[in-house]
């Protein structure tokens, strides 16, 4: 494993701090044999859709496309479960020879008169693409039928990247407000959440902070969402974007056509968390009660987390982390959330980082720290052992690298089922992070036994 060397196309999306000068390569499509961390566009788009709790999400190719991201993300609903259920047309042979299209309407009329959705999501995957179905016009025909908006998702994904992905799932979703648009009157002191996915639970505690502010959340892209809210969304005074990566897209479409403006926000780490709070507050000039309840929140919320992060922080100081995530805005919390436990990071890298995302984690990690684009299972593994890490930060992909490295692993990515925001889920984060790190398993695994071995003779 020591000899892990990084591929030629690759030294240009990988940088030291400190060492390296150049501007890092970002945003391109990922180098074939390489075996990227990355999901495709039809993932993007799925795991941006998916929260929608009331709507039919069928996806339009074969089974595997299906299987690989069902249930990917730990989305919870207060009402309807429909989103938790994986539709297929499990396109096959004969399909690929003679279309899909026929498949495709018989599946969908089949599906909405079982399961009486209020919109349906097809989205298109690589073999559709390929084979050329008429998507569009299936939905288009399937919508006039059965009376509710039929939407196309072009997310094949061999189209790009994740990130296209996501825009795929931003047109879906505007074209979901636009559609059924009405000259309503603006909502007074509200706002749209957008890029927030209710993983854990994690809307709930979002809006809770913002009932206590007195600031309506009219809708909410996509956590516990409902077609309804989405479509009252045109409505809002402002969209607060979270995950800016997926959704900036379809903020910059709203700003355009309903003149919203938008800013962005992350609700990780207690900084980041008040911060977010703040800039909400201080958009509504005109009612200083807001701020009023902001300050008082915030003060409240931190005074009474900060004696368990205190006691937590105490085996943690000196421990280095490896972060690797989907988009870079989540890794600059995260650094943020560390430096509060004592820990310091080595590795940072993200699947769809831009220029600037790059030059601002060079300017905030630590001397050394490596920042990966587009990373892949090698690359991660070499810079975790040559920087010898404690712990990793990742997704579903990145947590067999840690445990086969024999460091601790904690889930920041949409699979778990722990909500991380806000000041609760900065206490949920230190509480596994601590459980992770100290565990006395990793003393015990082959590498470091062998390591301890060696030194032990020597
Ligand atoms: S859309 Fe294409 S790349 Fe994505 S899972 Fe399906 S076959 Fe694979």
């Amino acid at each position: 494993m020591e000899t892990i060397s990084v591929l030629e196309d690759r030294k240009n999306q990988i940088s030291q701090k400190g060492r390296d000068t150049f501007e890092m390569a970002c945003e391109k499509k990922s180098l074939a044999g390489a075996v990227s961390q990355r999901a495709c566009v039809f993932c993007g788009s799925r795991v941006v859709l998916y929260p929608i709790a009331d709507a039919l999400h069928l996806i339009h190719g074969p089974i595997g496309c299906a299987s690989y991201t069902w249930d990917i993300r730990g989305a919870l609903s207060s009402g309807p479960e429909l989103h938790r259920m994986s539709f297929s047309t499990d396109l096959s042979e004969t399909d690929v020879v003679f279309g899909g299209e026929k498949k495709l309407e018989k599946a969908l009329l089949e599906l909405v008169a079982e399961y009486e959705p209020k919109a349906a999501f097809v989205y298109c995957t690589c073999i559709v693409g390929i084979i050329g179905d008429d998507v569009e016009a299936v939905c288009k025909k399937v919508a006039a039928k059965v009376g509710i908006p039929v939407l196309a998702v072009h997310s094949e994904g061999f189209k790009g990247t994740k990130k296209d992905g996501y825009k795929a799932a931003c047109d879906a979703l505007f074209k979901l407000i636009d559609l059924n648009r009405k000259p309503e009157k603006q909502i007074p002191l509200s706002i749209n959440i957008l890029g927030e996915f209710n993983i854990g639970g994690e809307t709930w505690i979002i809006k809770e902070y913002y009932r206590r502010m007195g600031v309506e959340v009219v809708s909410v892209m996509t956590g516990d969402g409902r077609v309804k809210d989405v479509q009252s969304a045109h409505r809002a005074c402002l969209n607060v974007v979270q995950c800016s990566g997926s959704l900036t897209h379809l903020a910059r479409d709203m700003e355009q056509a309903y003149g919203i403006p938008f800013i962005r926000v992350s609700y990780f780490g207690i900084e980041d968390t008040s911060d977010a709070l703040y800039d909400v507050a201080s958009f509504f000039k005109d009612a200083p009660q807001i701020m009023e309840r902001t300050k008082a929140l915030v003060q409240e919320e931190v005074c009474a987390i900060l004696p368990e992060l205190a006691a937590l922080k105490k085996d943690l100081v000196g421990k280095r982390a490896a972060i690797y995530v989907g988009g870079a805005f989540k890794a600059f919390s995260l650094i943020k959330a560390l430096k509060h436990l004592g820990m310091s990071e080595v590795l940072v890298g993200s699947q769809t980082g831009n220029k600037e995302d790059y030059a601002l984690l060079r300017e905030m990690c630590d001397p050394d720290t490596v920042i990966l684009d587009d990373a892949n299972p090698l690359e991660l593994a070499k810079y975790v052992m040559e920087k010898d890490a404690h712990l990793f930060i990742g997704g579903v992909k990145e947590r067999p690298i840690a445990y086969k490295l024999g460091i601790g692993f904690c889930d920041h990515n949409h699979e778990r089922k722990i909500p991380l925001v806000g000041y609760e889920g900065m206490v949920n984060f230190a509480k596994e992070v601590h459980a992770t790190v100290t565990s006395p398993i990793w003393d015990l695994v082959p590498r470091k036994a062998f390591n301890r071995a060696i030194s032990n003779k020597g």
